[in-house]
């Protein structure tokens, strides 16, 4: 099939470049596809499964910190190009949500399939329902420290409640490994958010991203983030060049925040200046709570990358021919505790 991701084809190192500490479980799996000459989508798409199946990565697939009611929901995209995009959302019994998303590109004329529709389409496709409905024990007991101890009253006249910080930040904060997180105090006012993003370069030139997420911790059930919108959490245009987003969803959507940064690269801003403009416009657009966090990641079609986010706290993974490295990421506000 003759597509716009196709016709743009050129030759540049490969590269694939993930978000948040888990970013080297995600090239792990991705770049061994590259380096033996395969395609960028199914590299990313590869990377994001592995994370997704980690049962201990509690913010993205199995294992995912369930809603207020208790359900886990998944949301996933993928994109080449405006014509070659597919994305899930609001997936409760079915693993394995990247690669439906790439499934509905591939397979129907549609963008983007929801709920029980979704997994509808799951099913037609072979994928089987999982056993516990995406749910850990580990992410079950979280859910019930967060309900014996949230203030619903804090929502105010708006239904939901911010998480109080992001995975990374919860780790620091302990001073604790991933594998302590479920060691906390029950009680302890834990929330999260953090979506694994990956974008890639094949050998051939042709640019694919991913982005697969639960979305935010115990949200308001029925909601859907950034990520599995074409735009908000990922937008990739041959051109241009690729960005994706993770973070506060809500902070993302209102700029369309993947979509503006491909667009400031067009206009030749460099992947880095992109990520720190958009992340400008979020500054001027909300009033940001310390809760609050978005961080970007942008690759040009030569391979240039950048990444920022608004607070500390944000890497990312990036994987060439000559090697891997974790990157901390330019922030553009203070930290969450000081103004
Ligand atoms: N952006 C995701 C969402 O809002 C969460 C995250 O990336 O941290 O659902």
């Amino acid at each position: 099939m003759a597509t716009s991701a196709h016709t743009t084809a050129r030759r540049v190192a490969p590269i694939v470049i993930s978000t948040w500490s888990f970013g080297p479980v995600a090239n792990a799996a991705a770049w061994p596809i590259l380096a033996s000459g395969g395609s960028s989508l199914d590299a990313v798409v590869a990377g994001a499964t592995a994370v997704e199946d980690d049962p201990t990565v509690d913010s993205v697939g199995v294992g995912g910190f369930p809603d207020a009611s208790g359900h886990v929901s998944l949301d996933a995209c993928v994109m080449q190009a405006p014509d070659r995009c597919g994305g899930v959302c609001y997936l409760r019994h079915y693993a394995g949500a990247a690669r439906l998303a790439r499934a509905v590109m591939d397979k129907t004329i549609h963008v983007l399939l929801a709920g029980d529709g979704a997994e509808a389409f799951a099913q037609r496709q072979g994928f089987t329902p999982h056993p516990t409905h995406l749910l850990t024990p580990e992410a079950r007991a979280a859910w019930e420290a967060w309900r014996t101890t949230h203030d619903p009253s804090e929502a105010g006249q708006r239904e939901g409640v911010l998480p109080p910080m992001n995975v990374e930040e919860r780790y620091r904060d302990a001073r604790a490994t991933p594998s302590d997180k479920f060691r906390h105090a029950p009680g302890a006012r834990e929330g999260n958010h953090d979506t694994v993003c990956l974008l890639g370069i094949d050998h051939t030139g042709v640019l694919s991203g991913c982005v697969t997420t639960s979305g935010l911790g115990f949200k308001v059930p029925g909601r859907v983030g950034d990520s599995p919108i074409i735009g908000h959490g990922l937008y990739v245009d041959q051109t241009a060049g690729a960005a994706a987003a993770t973070g506060n969803g809500e902070l993302i959507m209102g700029v369309c925040g993947s979509f503006l940064a491909v667009e400031l690269m067009r206009a030749g801003r460099t992947p880095l200046e992109a990520c720190l403009a958009v992340l400008d416009r979020i500054i001027s657009s909300y009033a940001i709570m310390p809760q609050h966090q978005v961080a970007l990641i942008a690759l040009a079609p030569d391979g240039r990358w950048g990444a920022a986010s608004l607070k500390p706290g944000f890497s990312c993974c990036i994987t060439t021919p000559a090697g891997q490295h974790q990157h901390d990421a330019q922030h553009v506000m203070a930290p969450r505790f000081t103004s």
